[in-house]
């Protein structure tokens, strides 16, 4: 941990930005309160002269070691007290990430871009009427990107364009996420709604769950209804949705494509089955007589002691198995999931994961890096668990890169997180033309994503003015039982408000 010290005063959203951008390099830092000695001590200067060149200095001490960075930035016009602000902020941002770098000798491939989203600000300036090679020297000098982020930014939003080509418009549609909160066991990097199936069971959780989770769907297809909306996909995610019996599936696919409008124009159902140990004959005939064919298996790792340590109770050979299971009964489109950076897994681990891979070729791969999420046992006991350092997650996210690349994948959408491995990212890899329409338009924010269901939080994305509101349906199965009436009642309300409809009583 260390204490960083900025010596003047600024607003608190630059200082949660100096925060942020000081963690790319080290972990937990925090700013200094009066009673602690500072480990990092910045000062700056700046300015902007009569011409709207804004100008910054940093000087980083730490110790008697002192690093120096200069910037500049020319403008064409004064600009609102708004755009003024975000000047300084990024000319800022820029100093401090320069003597950082300075002093750890590590480059930031993403520059000083903190935000999970980068591909939603290469869309941005794309609809502003900027060409490829305006976005790329505006990434470059404004934000510090390497060029190789910038062509992969690139070649995602051109494959986005080629499988939504509706995209800059498909605000107009809705898509559906329902989270079915069960898991087998826990994995330990895991903080997604995942409770222990068999004693949620023995308890009446799951039926009772279940029973909410109909009236919701049941509910908000007599909105979609009432309001012709167009459904563009539907993703069922948790959790683990093939935890459930197949009896269950079934009765919930029924109550989707009884309760919802224009089923037949919906353009993908997905059922995450990322558990192996879930998913059984009976299950895929279930899947199978509704017409879904996209499902994700994951392996996460293809090392049984990785498998072992991380939790999931399954064996590297029942994902191969349960993948063929999948595959004869009509699975069309399987994506599968790795994971960077997973405990003491180095490049060799990794290179066997992709080996596996290639004996299966899944029509999408999506390289995730490990992230240390908060409330994850993972993070709780850290010193337990043995993980890559920067240099080797580096190495892994170019192996999968240009493995994919020689193996017929295109990346088609990519976030990073908090506390991610080597400020890396997660790239979903896919073959052309097998993209998932969700992961696109949930990454990219362009329609209103409605929540159904456990931990599922509901995006409402105003189309004209892109203004964003959550509204998050509780993770706890015994919280959503007491809940999801009143739940489902405010969602629809909210919608009411959001596309100007007569509000619901
Ligand atoms: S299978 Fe997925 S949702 Fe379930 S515990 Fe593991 S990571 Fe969490």
């Amino acid at each position: 941990m260390k204490v960083l010290k900025i010596d003047q005063e600024y607003p608190q959203d630059f200082m949660r930005v100096f925060l942020d951008i000081t963690n790319l390099f080290f972990e937990d830092t925090k700013l200094a309160k009066k009673d602690m000695t500072p480990d990092l001590v910045v000062h700056f200067n700046h300015y902007t002269d009569e011409h709207f060149t804004i100008i910054a200095d940093a000087t980083l001490q730490v110790n008697e070691q002192f690093y120096k960075s200069h910037f500049e930035q020319k403008f064409e016009t004064e600009g609102t007290d708004k755009e003024q602000k975000i000047r300084l902020k990024r000319a800022l941002s820029h100093v401090l990430l320069d003597t950082l770098e300075q002093m750890t000798e590590i480059k930031q491939q993403w520059g000083i871009l903190t935000g999970i989203r980068p591909t939603k600000l290469y869309h941005k300036f794309r609809k502003a009427g900027l060409s490829d090679d305006e976005i790329h020297d505006k990434l470059t000098d404004e934000f510090s990107l390497t060029d190789e982020k910038i062509s992969m930014l690139n070649s995602i939003v051109k494959n986005q364009l080629k499988t939504i080509p509706d995209l800059d418009t498909i605000g107009n549609e809705v898509s559906i996420y329902i989270g079915i909160p069960f898991c087998p066991t826990k994995c330990a990097y895991c903080t997604f709604p995942a409770y222990a199936i068999q004693s949620n069971r023995k308890q009446g959780k799951v039926a009772t769950f279940l029973d909410g989770l109909h009236y919701e769907i049941e509910e908000m297809g007599k909105w979609l209804t009432e309001h012709e909306m167009r459904i563009t996909s539907v993703y069922w995610g948790g959790g683990t949705p093939t935890s459930i019996e197949a009896d269950e599936m079934d009765a919930l696919y029924k109550t989707m494509f009884d309760s919802f409008p224009h089923t037949e124009t919906i353009r993908e159902i997905t059922v995450e089955a990322g558990r192996p140990d879930t998913i059984t004959p009976e299950k895929l005939a279930v899947l199978k007589k509704w017409g879904i064919d996209r499902i994700s298996v994951n392996p996460q790792s293809y090392t049984d002691e990785t498998l072992k340590a991380i939790g999931r109770h399954h064996t590297v050979q029942e994902t191969i198995d349960k993948f063929w299971m999948a595959r004869e009964a009509g699975m069309n489109n399987i994506n599968m999931d790795l994971i960077i950076g997973l405990p003491n897994e180095g490049i060799d681990e990794f290179e066997h994961s992709l080996s596996e891979s290639e004996k299966m070729m899944p029509e999408s791969l999506t390289v995730h890096t490990l992230s240390f999420k908060r409330a994850s046992e993972m993070t709780h006991n850290k010193d337990k668990y043995k993980v890559a350092d920067r240099k080797t997650a580096e190495a892994m996210m170019h192996r999968a890169h240009d493995w994919t690349a020689e193996h017929g994948y295109t990346p088609y959408y990519l976030y990073r997180q908090k506390n991610i491995l080597g400020n890396l990212e997660n790239v979903g890899y896919s073959i052309p033309g097998e993209e998932s329409i969700y992961n696109i338009v949930i990454m990219e924010e362009v329609q209103t994503i409605i929540g159904l269901g456990c931990g599922a939080s509901t995006k409402l994305v105003n189309a004209e003015t892109s203004k964003i509101t959550q509204y998050h349906n509780p993770k706890d199965p015994a919280a959503y039982i007491l809940t999801f009436e009143d739940a489902i009642h405010k969602k629809i309300q909210a919608l009411d408000e959001l596309y100007g409809f007569e509000v619901s009583k």
